[in-house]
């Protein structure tokens, strides 16, 4: 069985971001060589996710507008986290979300339903982050 490991870097301009990283993900499977196996990729900080949904502008924007209506960023008195810190509510936007996807790898491509993408979702951002791709398999 084969391997690969790779780290990606996300330093996004807002606070919130929700970026397509289907295109950086199939790049890796490329460079793995693998053809048949499991893509792990997984946020590697607590205020930001992993997730697989459509790319639609509406869409992605209903769900900033939802997460910040569950977890609002303000006022930020109202998370017992916030002291130091500012990023109650990206601990919470994170959890929903999720931490990471798993897409089956066949003949050498994502295994994706109709409209799957992946997207890195961030909640506290300006800042680099990493994301971590694992891919194993033959
Ligand atoms: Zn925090």
């Amino acid at each position: 069985m084969k391997s690969y490991r790779k780290e990606l870097i996300f330093k996004t301009p807002n606070r919130r971001d929700y970026i397509n990283i289907t295109p950086q993900v199939e790049e890796a499977l490329r460079e793995s060589g693998i053809k048949e196996g499991l893509c792990l990729v997984n946020a590697m900080h607590i205020t930001a996710s992993v997730y697989i949904n459509d790319d639609e502008r509406g869409l992605l924007k209903d769900f900033d507008d939802w997460l910040d209506s569950l977890a609002p960023h303000e006022p930020i008195s109202r998370y017992r986290h916030n002291g130091a810190e500012d990023n109650g509510d990206a601990h919470l936007k994170r959890q929903v979300m999720g931490r990471e996807v798993v897409v089956a790898v066949t003949n050498g491509k994502l295994d994706f339903g109709t409209w799957e993408q992946i997207f890195y979702g961030e909640f506290d951002g300006r800042r680099p982050k990493r994301v971590l791709i694992k891919i194993i398999g033959e």
